[in-house]
């Protein structure tokens, strides 16, 4: 066996150890005599892995007891439908554009009631975070929308916008768990899964309980209205209970680890690894401004479509994989999401030196 470090931006690299687990207990789960995957949603043994699931989320994020933790299908892509459908009272949102995943979640919230841009960083290839300390909030704005962390053209949030005194909606995906956060900042924090914490195919969206509403339009799908969740435990129907799993497993991970403080101290180390070898660099270089760089996702290029070929082909013969950027943008990213280790930041550093000194 020979794992590769996997740059990939999602699904993404997992812990080993919880990998090696979950292949330990595949054919008996904890003396059940069957898989997870073979389980009853309903049994005693699956109710006890999404209640420590919750409990161990609940833990590493200092969830206050006023938020609901709900575990859903139909990845973040979902939610962009699920937020105006549950949140637009007024029929009116405010959403600030910073990528092509906020971008999605405007048009799908227009489908639903008056979604306006109030911010945008499209000018510049969404390069930067807009400044947010002043906008123009409708008054009767039901939420503010952002995407925390912007997987495709890495940048990141490092200042909440000023909503304002509405309430803030967040998409976390690409930075859930990468360092502690301030519940109380949001009215609904969720994240597909895949990138930083576990398998494909489970958004979780922390919601505030008084924003839990039964009188939202009829034509919400029962499947879509929060309530329907929170009043079953997000066992309503028959949830991912693989993705489940493993996210309970990399929560345990996490807490072993040292939790989100320690998580945060790693991944500024590991990108401070990197973002100072473009800035020294005379090849390659980052494509984010400074201040608004992200911990998990390095987008840079050598300004040559060919070299970025050659870099990516021969990174891969080295066993540096997925270091391909977006279709959209091109170039290369390095996504150094909580489960790549240092030492592999550090051999993808050694490869671009030594690429550097062979192409120049
Ligand atoms: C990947 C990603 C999505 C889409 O996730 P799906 O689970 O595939 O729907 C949404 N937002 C962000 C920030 C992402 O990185």
């Amino acid at each position: 066996m020979s794992r590769v470090y996997n740059f990939s931006a999602g699904p993404a690299v997992l812990p080993e150890e919880v990998l090696k687990q979950a292949a330990a207990e595949m054919l008996d789960y904890n003396g059940s005599g069957m898989s997870i995957n073979e389980m009853s949603h309903r049994s005693k043994t699956f109710d006890k892995v999404i209640e420590t699931a919750e409990q161990d989320i609940r833990d590493l994020m200092n969830i206050p007891d006023n938020y609901k933790v709900l575990f859903l299908q139909g990845g973040a892509s979902q939610q962009f439908a699920a937020v105006p459908m549950n949140l637009m009272q007024n029929k009116k949102a405010a959403y600030i554009v910073t990528g092509q995943w906020a971008k999605k979640a405007l048009a799908e919230a227009k489908k639903y009631g008056d979604a306006i841009e109030v911010a945008s960083s499209a000018d510049k290839t969404f390069s930067y975070i807009p400044d947010c300390s002043d906008l123009a909030i409708p008054e009767d704005a039901d939420y503010v929308y952002i995407c925390e962390n912007n997987t495709i053209y890495g940048t990141k949030f490092k200042k909440l916008p000023n909503t304002k005194g509405h309430i803030l909606v967040s998409d976390v995906s690409s930075c859930f768990l990468s360092e502690p956060v301030n519940v109380n900042d949001y009215g609904v924090i969720y994240g597909g899964v895949q990138k930083n914490v576990g398998p494909a195919g489970l958004v979780i969206s922390i919601i505030r309980e008084d924003l839990i509403r039964d009188d939202v339009p009829d034509f919400v799908p029962t499947m879509l209205k929060w309530k329907t969740q929170a009043d079953n435990g997000s066992l309503y129907n028959t949830p991912n209970c693989w993705a489940i799993y493993m996210c309970g497993l990399v929560f345990k991970w996490l807490k072993e680890q040292g939790g989100l403080s320690e998580m945060q101290k790693r991944n500024e180390e590991k990108a401070a690894l990197l973002y100072n070898f473009l800035d020294n660099s005379k090849l390659f270089k980052g494509t984010v401004r400074a201040e608004d760089r992200s911990l998990m996702n390095v987008p840079f290029v050598t300004g040559s479509d060919e070299l970025d070929a050659k870099f990516v082909a021969e990174a891969t013969a080295n066993g540096l994989v997925s270091l391909k950027g977006h279709r959209t943008v091109g170039g290369m990213r390095a996504s150094i999401y909580n489960a790549m280790p240092k030492e592999g930041v550090q051999k993808l550093v050694d490869f671009m030196e030594s690429f550097e000194k062979a192409n120049s």
